[in-house]
């Protein structure tokens, strides 16, 4: 299947080509068409699925042929800033060859930011992705109104909810037309979201793209630690862990080098593996790994997909990836075959939220391990307390941008 055969319009593909996507992924597959027949929706799908695509190109596609000039069309509520600047520059790829306007508006900026926004939703907006607070101060104000709306989007809805936005949204609802098209994209479906769904969705078709789980056979296992614990418990766990081949994993290519350097200092057989090593350096990193020269690898992201290595039995996670698919991605790298393989997560207190919502999304409560007694004491795994933001602190996100 490519994007063609949802016959979207021209223009449109030649922004979805430019942006490198040949195929639609799965999630696409499902929900591009269901919009387009106009269908409400509550999708189960994680980031990294592709699903903000799989609501923004139907949507875009609508708006080209049905415009109301000088209002808002499509309002997508997302739970952080972060989000909405990330969906917002999806919208730019896709709409470069579309006469498409779109403003992205959200908390924590300057009184300048908001005359800005203040602007473009008085003169007109086809798509507003927005956070649910900044959006109900501009509606308090009460200089446009949301009559026209086509679409509303409730993109991660159960982190809405977490972080205490049910009654914003309920606000934010109440202004809206009875007529239009919902969605609801949530990576989890507990009871919460699914009483949302039955007040806010008419008839709504249901999409469930269900993460993989790990094969049984990984043995899972966690160590919850203060940050500047983590190195003195990797080297205990390659100290005491009967490994042949242990790959240990780091989100950022900077921590990579650290923690390669750390340990050789400490005389531990390493290599690391990352974006900045030529294709030839990596493939003789990846020869010496396979073939027992290099005991311990350390990597990003990069080759969790691609590794295919059977004598990996020990997969540390150095720190807690960024979202289910890569955590069952990392740690799949292990038990391959036949072979037996341990997978070790190392939580800090700040990691603690984001490592629950993976034994969420796995349904899986994975064990924790007493810290050993030399590295002192250890702080208790309570990832609701150590989500909230500090005095002064603001809500810090959970995906790190990447670097590879
Ligand atoms: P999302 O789940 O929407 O956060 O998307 C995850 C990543 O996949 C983003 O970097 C997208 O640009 C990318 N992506 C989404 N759909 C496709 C596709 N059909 N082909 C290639 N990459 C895609």
């Amino acid at each position: 299947m490519t994007f063609k055969d949802f016959n979207l319009h021209p223009q449109l593909v030649q922004g979805i080509e430019s942006c490198g996507y040949e195929t639609p992924t799965p999630v696409q597959e499902i929900v591009i068409p269901a919009i387009l027949a106009g269908k409400d929706l509550i999708v189960s799908a994680q980031t990294g699925t592709g699903k903000s695509a799989s609501f923004l190109l139907p949507v875009l596609n609508h708006i080209i042929s049905h415009k109301h000039a000088h209002k808002v069309s499509a309002l997508v509520v997302v739970p952080t800033r972060e989000l909405a600047k990330q969906i917002s520059q999806h919208i730019e790829a896709f709409s470069y060859f579309l006469d498409i306007s779109f403003i992205a508006i959200y908390g924590g900026n300057d009184g300048k930011n908001f005359d800005i926004e203040k602007k473009a939703l008085q003169m007109g907006v086809d798509i507003v992705v927005c956070t649910p607070g900044r959006l109900i101060a501009h509606l308090n104000l009460k200089y446009f109104d949301l009559n026209s709306l086509q679409y509303l989007v409730l993109d991660e809805a159960d982190r809405m909810l977490d972080m205490g936005f049910q009654e914003d949204i309920a606000k934010i609802i109440n202004t809206l037309p009875e007529k239009k098209q919902t969605l609801l994209f949530s990576a989890t479906m507990p009871d919460r979201i699914r009483g949302l769904a039955r007040k806010i969705l008419k008839n709504p078709q249901e999409v469930n793209i269900a993460i993989s789980k790990p094969p049984e056979k990984i043995i899972q296992k966690a160590y919850v630690v203060y940050e500047n614990q983590k190195l003195k418990l990797v080297k205990h766990i390659l100290k005491h862990s009967p490994f042949k081949c242990a790959l240990i994993f780091c989100s950022r290519k900077q921590s990579v080098k650290e923690l390669t350097y750390d340990l050789y200092k400490a005389k531990f057989k390493v290599a690391e593996i990352h974006s900045d090593l030529e294709q030839k350096q990596r493939e003789d990193v990846l020869l010496g790994f396979s073939s027992g020269q290099i005991p311990i690898l350390i990597a990003t992201d990069i080759v969790s997909r691609g590794i295919d290595i059977d004598t990996i039995d020990l997969v540390i996670n150095y720190d807690v990836p960024n979202d289910g698919e890569d955590y069952v991605h990392r740690i799949g790298r292990t038990a391959r075959a036949e072979a037996e393989g341990v997978a070790i997560t190392i939580i800090s207190q700040k990691e603690q939220a984001a490592f629950a919502v993976i034994e969420k999304l796995l349904e899986k409560v994975i064990t924790k391990e007493k810290v050993p007694s030399e590295l002192g004491p250890a702080p208790e795994y309570n990832p609701i307390e150590n989500s909230k933001p500090k005095p002064g602190k603001r809500f810090s996100p959970r995906r790190k941008p990447k670097t590879y």
